[in-house]
């Protein structure tokens, strides 16, 4: 189909764009990669009269390390995701998470502000972000906004960025061993989405597990920290028996399973928990 008409601009700074946002109030819809956007546009399922694309916006591009925090642009694409040396050696959970969504045409025109206001609860990019304690900055007129990645997800396709704001940045504290990490993922076969998908993050001292975040896409209406896990694990030693018990609980923290033609709800709590498991054992392996 073809979407209704709209008027295109292409700002190149970020003031410009929230300028045309606060002119044109709701009738207006970013444009990042397009990837969710353009196919809901096809669909007439909106039909906004103006459209910002914020793809020639550099400042949104950027990533960098920043002292003790990884500063990931909004408009950097999953594929220059991938590539970043930088995020190879102090988040290499990032670039991993990064090359396991769709395909290479979807990760060279998607990005991670786009998938993560979005709020697809198959997507990948929320199981990262979450196990890496990561905060979303949102701008508009007024100021800016700091928002948890705990806080940002509200429901299926819903987050917390409001009409008149533009996702900015992605903040991640830099992991204290960037190597302890994993992403696992049981990918639906046409799309690439997660049918289930496992982020974790450790930190070990002495053998034992010190700190640990755990993030799950795909089972719920909304990604969600394994809490229950990742407190069965805090402090102990991540032998069989103890990694087994922790991830039994990873679906704990699920209070609905997604149903639809690829899985039930109880296959995807299964997976949850089975991945849950291997996810920690393969982060305890990189350490
Ligand atoms: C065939 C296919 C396969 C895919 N497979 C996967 C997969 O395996 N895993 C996965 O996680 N994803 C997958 N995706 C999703 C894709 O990777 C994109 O992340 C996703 O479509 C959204 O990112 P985008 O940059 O294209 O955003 P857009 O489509 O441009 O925007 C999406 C929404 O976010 C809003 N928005 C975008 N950027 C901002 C911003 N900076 N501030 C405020 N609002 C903003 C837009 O207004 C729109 O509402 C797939 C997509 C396709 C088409």
């Amino acid at each position: 189909m073809i979407p209704n008409n709209f008027e295109y601009f292409a700002p190149t700074t970020i003031e410009e764009a929230l300028k045309l946002i606060d002119t044109h109030g709701d009738d207006c819809k970013i444009l990042s990669g397009g990837h969710s956007l353009i196919p809901i546009l096809k669909l007439r399922l909106a039909a906004p009269a103006v459209v910002v694309d914020i793809g020639r916006i550099k400042e949104l591009k950027q990533i960098r390390i920043d002292g003790n925090t990884i500063r990931i642009g909004a408009s950097a694409t999953h594929a220059a995701l991938v590539k970043s040396a930088d995020l190879k050696k102090h988040c290499p959970l990032i670039c991993e998470t990064a090359a396991q969504i769709g395909d290479q045409q979807v990760r060279n025109r998607g990005t991670i502000g786009g998938c993560l206001t979005h709020a697809d609860p198959a997507a990948d990019w929320p199981a990262a972000i979450l196990a890496l304690n990561a905060e979303i900055v949102a701008r508009s007129s007024q100021g800016e906004r700091v928002i948890k990645a705990s806080d940002f997800f509200v429901d299926v396709m819903t987050s917390a960025v409001k009409a008149n704001e533009i996702v900015t940045e992605v903040r991640i504290p830099v992991p204290a061993q960037p190597q302890a990490a994993v992403y696992l993922k049981v990918p639906q076969s046409a799309s690439g989405y997660a049918i289930i998908g496992v982020a974790a993050q450790l930190k070990l001292k002495d053998g034992k597990c010190e700190e640990v975040g755990i993030g799950i896409t795909g089972l719920a209406p909304k990604a969600y920290r394994a809490k229950s896990t990742e407190d069965a694990l805090r402090g102990n030693a991540l032998d069989e028996t103890n990694v087994g018990a922790a991830a039994a609980k990873a679906d704990a923290d699920a209070a609905d399973a997604m149903e639809d033609i690829h899985a039930s709800g109880e296959y995807r709590r299964h997976l949850a928990r089975v991945y849950a498991g291997r996810a920690v054992q393969a982060a305890a392996k990189r350490a």
